[in-house]
């Protein structure tokens, strides 16, 4: 370790019991030399002493990393132990952990290319572990001396399944002892007992992390915990084993910082952990019951003060000053129970969404409605994916910017959905989406980072086998939220054919069609469309497709309707006139989705004739809410308002912040605000609608020319 005067010596922490932990480093910080290493070597584990050889031996220490200003003290304080040098193997995963390598050149580095989850992150560092033994540490935490030795000595128990320790915090300063309370009472106790564990210090035997399968990806918080209950179901012990011990430099100082840390935390974790294993426990079994926002409103306050007294039981004989902050760690306490009814009621309204999307469309038409001038950033994200295309349509309006090969990098990704807030919905756009082969993981970025609800991906359904895998993947990843896929079909078999440029399209998107329904059956939060888009070219082979739709297509959604627009590949493409649309439009209602709600014909009404509207008038039908509600960002960084008008900037050259409230955007904002443009693109209609419904119902009741 090259500076040793941020690792705390054990003698500073002002808590007893700490006597038991032995092979303290002489000087922290210094080189692990060759002759110091040979002597560790020498030295005999205390569990080794006797005949018995040990059957542990080799450990992989697996470090998830985020902080680069903490990682250090971290990897350092492994390399300290008294433990031989050649039986122990560092790995960081992380982005960025590459660039580390070149301080720590010992160290295994798994860079990814953006921040992945942390049980997926641990997950990839347990497949480049050879380690007889796996011990996860936090890269904001240090091991104390003797962690990796008392962690093989409880792990050489076949009846403990995975073993953790002490976390004590690092800082003194008041807010952070609160956050060491509140959060991590249970685990500061001086007695060896049967309890949940956490990853800031987490030991496991590899053959039985494999065996259970590893971290649960799909979790955002509590990977640990979910950990926990599957190995205790397996028949083993988690211990807390008080002689391992870390150092938490977690750097929540303030108030601020330590109430909105509970908050969070229990906002993302929100009993769902419990909820899924009831039977593990008498609490679970409790918080299970009492997973309902009206009896958690009820509860909170009284669970918070029953978490506090055990807090401060279990904690004040060996510090008494505990009682002083005692208020203070109620206020956290109730923080984490606020933040679990906010999750409680976010899951209560995202369930009625996908079930009948009325409670969350009410709540999207309200912010729509009256809050949509103080959205910072747009609420509804069309994202190109990739621009590789595998089709050559006559119809497409991207044709001169496909197959670019320059998308944007995930770590790209990744920076603007961190720059973005909430989002209603993910409109996936290409090129052909599902050639993007992290097209899951970007899915599951804007899930964790944005909290969006629906993500609508669109396909030319080319490769049937390759979409149902990534589709699988997808919706393993999603959460639960609504996944639209929309396959594109423009005719019959021939005339699709003709229009798509590919023989045989029209049977893979019957195919296509077929396994996504197979995969409906496993995930029903997943819907299936079909768009066709019309042009002369097709406009009467439309007629003889919704003629045959129900028969190939049974219990599938009203096809959607999009009407030719931008500069088309074959620029010699029209669209048909008002009144042939008009004829189109009521043949698709007639012939298909005799079952769709009410709702839904209405608005696809709406929707129809507001685009139809605006060609008759050449002027927008509803005030567009491209560049507020609405946004676009292309393969190559582009940032559009809407994807007919000019790019305001590039992510390559500035963060997306910058780029829409820049002057340019301001500028061009204020053009589509006064009319300057127009179009029927039925995405920007529809979310225009949803905030100014008296034009959707003022097209409805209009009678036609
Ligand atoms: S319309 Fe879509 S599938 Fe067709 S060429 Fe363009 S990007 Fe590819
Ligand atoms: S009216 Fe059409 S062209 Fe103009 S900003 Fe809205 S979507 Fe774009």
């Amino acid at each position: 370790m090259k500076d040793g005067a941020s690792f705390i010596p054990i003698e500073s922490i002002s808590v007893t019991g700490l006597e038991t932990v032995s092979n303290r480093p002489a000087a922290v910080g210094a080189e692990v030399s060759p002759a110091a290493s040979s002597t560790a070597s020498e030295l005999p584990r205390s569990h080794f002493a006797g005949p018995e050889q040990p059957r542990l031996k080799s450990a992989s220490v697996i470090i998830p990393y985020t902080r680069p200003e903490t990682v250090g003290n971290a990897i350092e304080s492994v390399l300290v132990q008294a433990y031989p040098e050649e039986w122990t193997e560092i790995i960081v995963v992380g982005k960025g952990s590459g660039a580390i390598r070149g301080r720590y050149p010992k160290i295994i580095a798994v860079d990814t290319p953006y921040r992945f989850p942390p049980g997926k992150a641990r997950n990839l560092g347990a497949a480049e572990a050879t380690g007889d033994v796996l011990l996860f540490l936090d890269d904001d935490c240090e091991a104390q001396q003797g962690w990796i030795g008392e962690n093989l000595a409880e792990l050489e128990n076949e009846a403990v399944g995975a073993v953790s320790g002490r976390i004590l915090g690092k800082s003194a300063a008041p807010f952070a002892r609160c956050t060491d309370y509140s959060n991590f009472g249970s685990c500061r106790g001086n007695r060896r007992r049967q309890s949940r564990l956490w990853t800031a210090s987490l030991g496991m035997r590899s053959d039985l992390f494999k065996a259970i399968g590893g971290f649960d990806e799909t979790l955002i918080v509590q990977e640990d915990i979910d950990l926990c209950f599957r190995v205790n179901r397996d028949g083993h012990d988690t211990i807390h084993q008080p002689k391992v011990v870390v150092l938490h430099n977690h750097g929540r100082n303030s108030l601020r910082s330590f109430l909105s840390y509970q908050y969070q935390n229990g906002r993302r974790a929100g009993l769902g952990v419990e909820s899924k294993y009831p039977e593990a426990s008498p609490r679970n079994k409790m918080l299970s019951i009492l997973a309902n926002p009206l009896l958690y409103t009820v509860v909170a306050l009284p669970l918070a003060l029953f978490g506090t007294l055990l807090t401060v039981m279990e904690n004040v004989t060996q510090d008494p000053l505990i009682i002083v902050f005692a208020p203070a760690v109620l206020l956290g306490k109730l923080s984490c129970h606020i933040g679990i009814l906010r999750a409680l009621i976010d899951r209560q309204l995202r369930g009625s969404w996908v079930r009948s999307g009325k409670v969350r469309a009410a709540r999207t038409l309200f912010e729509y409605l009256f809050l949509k001038a103080r959205f910072a950033t747009p609420r509804v994200l069309t994202l190109y994916v990739t621009s590789a295309c595998n089709a050559k349509c006559k119809h497409c309006f991207y044709w001169q910017n496909l197959n670019q090969k320059a998308d944007l990098r995930m770590e790209e990704i990744d920076e603007l959905s961190r720059s973005l807030g909430k989002l209603d919905k993910l409109l996936i756009a290409g090129g052909e989406p599902f050639l993007r082969r992290e097209l899951p993981e970007i899915c599951e970025i804007f899930i964790r980072q944005n909290d969006v609800e629906i993500i609508s991906i669109p396909t030319n359904a080319l490769l049937p086998d390759l979409i149902a895998r990534q589709l699988r993947r997808t919706l393993a990843l999603a959460d639960g939220r609504s996944i639209r896929l929309n396959l594109s079909l423009d005719g019959t078999e021939a005339v699709h054919d003709d229009i798509r440029g590919v023989p045989g399209n029209f049977e893979k998107v019957v195919e296509t069609f077929a396994r996504a329904r197979e995969l409906q059956v496993e995930y029903p939060n997943l819907a299936i469309g079909i768009n066709s888009c019309v042009m002369d070219a097709n406009y009467r082979d439309l007629f003889g497709l919704f003629d045959e739709f129900p028969g190939i297509f049974p219990n599938i959604e009203m096809p959607g309707l999009i009407l030719l627009r931008g500069d088309p590949y074959e620029p010699k493409l029209e669209l048909p006139t008002i009144q042939e649309l008009e004829a189109l439009h009521s043949y698709k209602r007639a012939k298909t989705g005799a079952s769709q709600p009410l709702l839904w014909k209405l608005a696809d009404m709406a929707n129809f004739r507001v685009g139809l509207e605006s060609i008759r008038t050449q002027s927008q039908a509803v005030p567009c809410e491209a560049g507020r509600i609405l946004g676009v960002v292309e393969d190559n960084g582009n940032v559009r308002h809407c994807e007919l008008l000019p790019p305001i900037g590039n992510l390559r050259e500035k963060g997306f912040q910058e780029i829409w409230t820049s002057p340019e955007a301001v500028i061009a904002r204020e053009k589509i605000v006064r009319g300057e443009c127009h179009c029927t693109h039925e995405c920007n209609v529809f979310e225009s609608l949803l905030a100014h419904p008296a034009h959707g119902l003022k097209a409805l009741v209009k009678p036609k020319d």
